[in-house]
């Protein structure tokens, strides 16, 4: 139909401008992940470590009070509710924290504690007695920096001698001046200008150098160049440290210019499955039909909290505005928000302010809200050539093996199209997706 055709429009004019912008959007969902996440992502994979020298004993921590930090450090780390390294700090810190120090590259993904582990590596190097820049931290994006700004204050709260400074486009220094702080952060055109053009800080006088985000970082053109000239002017006995959250090819041809002689630590994502998880489908016509049909639901079973996954922003508006009209308390997750407004958003559903969150395939990419525990796909994720897109499908749905709940998933099916999606989905899986008929709901509860 006409409607039909004008949505399906506007979907691929979202997920296309949503591509063009892949850098920007590659950063907003980190930043949007740090705002969100307020504690650390449950592992039970194991770290592999591939020591630049093999026969090196390899040290790793169970307590925080191994590591014999600066007293000030280990009351800060406290401060902040840690009880005990996590999973990738146990082997990244006493690496980072050795003497000589050691260079290092570490992936995981995010929410697994680096940035923590690496802010305390750098407030640990630092010597408040010397007024000059002791350690350099580049990141993608000046939010990004922000936020790492954050936690080098709070865990060096009672090291306040230590101090920071942000080397962001916009922060303007007088012309010739010689920065004071021991730790600068910021991003790599303006961290690069403060190191060579203008001379702010002395690169030879850098004890550590870490660049964060690797893999958001070399996204936008130019960073990758301007990150490698700032670590030619570094001194050779200067700590490398490289983080990043995945590692295709293109990360890691990046980390080996950055880092000579590394250590490297990886950590395993979690796997996500299907196993856990009852699926159903309901055959409709319409999205009104589809509306009754959840209404339906929502009448049967009682549901603590769903996530509704809509094709477009304006089905996605649309159905927010029944649900709301029939008493519903919904949160609206919008492609035109900015990330601090979606972050807010989600934390309000998850805190369970609202208890249906609905919102558009591409908003939602990446973003795991854990409790939830009915997930309705209102539309089924499809990519840009109207494909099942099955990676979509089971990060929405999927749960990670040992720690998932038991959920519930609803596909709506409105046309040929969509159960032919539904069929590919069911073989791809090889998981039985069952029909639910809606009038007569006995048999979900
Ligand atoms: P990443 O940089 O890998 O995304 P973060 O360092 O930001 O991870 O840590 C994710 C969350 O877990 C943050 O809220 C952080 O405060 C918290 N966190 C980090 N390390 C620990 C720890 N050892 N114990 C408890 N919480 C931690």
């Amino acid at each position: 139909s006409w409607a039909q055709a004008v949505d399906e429009q506007e979907a691929a004019a979202e997920s296309v401008s949503l591509n063009l912008r892949n850098t920007k959007d590659k950063a907003a969902q980190s930043l949007l992940n740090k705002l969100i996440r307020n504690n650390l992502v449950n592992t039970t994979n194991q770290v592999e470590v591939l020591q630049k020298d093999p026969n090196s004993p390899l040290y790793s921590v169970k307590s925080f009070e191994e590591l014999r930090l600066k007293p000030q450090l280990l009351k800060g780390v406290y401060g902040m509710g840690f009880n005990r390294p996590s999973k990738i700090q146990e082997t990244a810190l006493p690496m980072m924290l050795a003497e000589p120090p050691q260079n290092l590259i570490a992936q995981s993904q995010s929410g697994t504690g680096k940035t923590a582990a690496f802010v305390l590596a750098m407030l640990s190097h630092v010597d408040p007695n010397n007024k000059y820049p002791q350690c350099l931290c580049v990141s993608p994006t000046y939010e990004l920096a922000l936020q790492t700004g954050k936690v080098i204050e709070q865990m060096g709260k009672y090291y306040p001698e230590v101090k920071l400074v942000y080397a962001i486009r916009g922060n303007k220094l007088q012309r010739g001046m010689k920065l004071q702080e021991q730790i600068v952060i910021g991003t790599p055109g303006t961290m690069l200008d403060w190191c060579s053009k203008f001379r702010f800080i002395d690169p030879k006088k850098i004890k550590v150098f870490v660049l964060d985000e690797a893999d958001v970082m070399i996204a936008t053109q130019g960073h990758q160049d301007q990150s490698i000239r700032i670590q030619r002017m570094l001194p050779k006995n200067c700590q490398m440290l490289l983080f990043s959250a995945t590692f295709e090819e293109s990360v890691w041809n990046f980390a080996q210019r950055i880092v000579p002689d590394p250590n490297i630590i990886k950590l395993k994502r979690e796997e996500e499955t299907l196993d856990t998880i009852k699926q159903y489908y309901v055959l409709c016509n319409s999205k009104e039909e589809k509306f009754q049909a959840l209404s339906n639901i929502y009448g049967a079973i009682t549901i603590a909290q769903a996530m509704i996954f809509c094709h477009t922003r304006k089905t996605a508006g649309w159905l927010a505005g029944e649900l709301s009209r029939e008493g519903h308390q919904v949160a609206l997750l919008s492609g035109e928000m900015q990330v601090e407004q979606r972050a807010a958003v989600i934390e309000r559903f998850r805190d369970g302010k609202e208890k249906v969150l609905v919102t558009t395939n591409v908003c939602a990419r990446g973003i795991d809200v854990e409790q939830v525990s009915v997930v309705i796909n209102f539309d089924l994720p499809v990519d840009k050539d109207g494909n099942p897109d099955n990676e979509t499908y089971l990060h929405r749905i999927g749960r990670t093996g040992r720690f998932g709940k038991r959920g519930l998933a609803i596909n709506m099916v409105d046309s040929k199209m969509s159960m032919n999606i539904l069929h590919r989905i069911q073989d791809h899986f090889n998981k039985k997706i069952e029909k639910l008929d809606t009038d007569d709901l006995d048999e979900i509860e």
